[in-house]
């Protein structure tokens, strides 16, 4: 048994496989170990370089739709998707984020835009010349996202935007932003509209940066009087919510392949560690307690596997996968901060060293059990989803 093994599974196909050994030399070959400076504009510089560089690899075309924009495929391959957060986290955090935000950023575009809006913004995405972000968290509004209060009011051909966005990835290096605010069709999550703002919009600011233990590019975004033409709206009005659920749902899946990833190296880091520190006239691998903390890692490790991949391939079968794809985040992220954990205690003193590799992966892990939906928020979906169906079967 081998925990690479995994590109065997069936749910994934030789393609895929293809894909991962090729990232994989990429990846050795490019990305080095997260840098000492976290100054802001240190970690801006690393990000773009990290946009160009995935773009010029190809590696991009696989975050957007349509091969007429640029795309590896005609929709996003969500299996590819995870694969590839997978097998860029294990090398660094910040070429996933990267990958991550290009997708994220512009995924509604993909699914749901203009044949102009694709044309605009899609080919810039996938060669990594224009910066993507998503924009719907507010103050007010984080996990109880449908409270938002972002305002966009209709003026003749243009929408007016007033209002606050904060925790927005990319925020500061975007060259635009899928803005999310108010029309007000309905109360609630169904008076939503999205917008594709571009960065040099005036009336947008960046009015704070935001800096954060795994740093990347992070900022709070003031909206004032920010004109953009009515063009710029993505889909139907007060279908903002339902667009940024659809871009979710394809998306969180992948946040458990990042988390996968941290995971796997660990269990490498601590396997290595492990095998070669002596003490007590043997090594630490040699003590049981050390083989239980291993076995759990590689278990959960595989657990947290299969339900990625498998919400993954049932997304691209075309398949609803919004409890599927909570399970696989929820479980990824959870599994892998203990993962992670275990090896930090298993290098001792040394895990804690700034610079080491597993204290580093301490802190990439953190945020990834708050954003795209909080361990609790996924557990409310799951809870919804099978609660839901058990009322349907005992009515059907
Ligand atoms: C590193 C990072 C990057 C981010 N990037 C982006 C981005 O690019 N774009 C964007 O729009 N947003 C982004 N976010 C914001 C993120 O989506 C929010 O932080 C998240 O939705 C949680 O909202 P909140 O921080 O306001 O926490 P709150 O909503 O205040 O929730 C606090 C905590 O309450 C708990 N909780 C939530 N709901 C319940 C419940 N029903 N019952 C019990 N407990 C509950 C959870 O543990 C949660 O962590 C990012 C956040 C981080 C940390």
């Amino acid at each position: 048994m081998s925990y690479g093994s995994h590109f065997d599974w069936p749910f994934l196909e030789p393609r895929h496989k293809a894909l991962a050994t090729e990232l994989e030399q990429w990846a050795g070959q490019t990305l080095s170990d997260e840098a000492s400076d976290h100054s802001v504009r240190a970690v801006d510089d690393a990000c773009r370089k990290l946009v160009r560089q995935l773009g010029d690899g190809g590696w991009l075309k696989y975050a957007i739709g349509g091969t007429a924009y640029g795309g590896s495929a005609n929709t996003i391959d969500t299996r590819a998707l995870c694969l590839i957060r997978e097998t860029l986290a294990r090398h660094s955090g910040l070429a996933d984020f990267a990958f991550a935000m290009q997708g994220l950023g512009s995924g509604a575009i993909s699914i749901f835009g203009t044949q102009e809006q694709r044309h605009r913004y899609l080919p810039r995405v996938a060669e990594g010349s224009a910066i993507a972000a998503f924009a719907i968290s507010e103050p007010d509004a984080g996990s109880d996202v449908a409270a938002l209060q972002c305002a966009a009011r209709k003026d003749g051909d243009f929408y007016v935007i007033d209002g606050e966005k904060t925790w927005i990835s990319n925020g500061g290096i975007a060259d635009f932003y899928l803005v999310f605010a108010r029309t007000g069709e309905a109360p609630g999550a169904k008076g939503i509209s999205a917008f594709l703002v571009d960065a040099d919009t005036p009336g947008l600011d960046i009015t704070k940066r935001i800096e954060v233990m795994a740093p990347h590019p992070l900022a709070h975004l003031t909206f004032k009087d920010c004109r953009i033409p009515a063009v710029q709206r993505l889909g139907n009005s007060g279908q903002g919510f339902k667009m940024a659920m659809a871009t979710l749902d394809i998306f969180r899946s992948s946040v458990a392949g990042a988390a996968l990833g941290f995971a796997r190296r660990a269990l490498q880091e601590a396997l290595e560690r492990a095998t070669s520190r002596k003490m007590f006239g043997q090594v630490l691998a040699d003590f049981q307690l050390t083989q239980a903390k291993l076995a759990r890692m590689a278990t959960d490790i595989d657990s947290a596997a299969l339900l990625t991949y498998r919400a993954a391939w049932l997304k691209d079968m075309g398949h609803s996968v919004t409890v599927e794809a909570a399970m696989a985040k929820m479980t990824a992220t959870e599994i892998a901060q203990h993962a992670i954990d275990s090896a930090v205690q298993i290098f001792g003193a040394l895990g804690v060293v700034s610079g080491q590799v597993v204290e580093r992966l301490y802190r990439e892990i953190r945020p990834l059990r708050i954003y795209e939906g909080a361990t609790e928020v996924q557990e409310l979906v799951i809870a919804r989803g099978i609660i839901k169906e058990h009322k349907g079967s005992e009515r059907g």
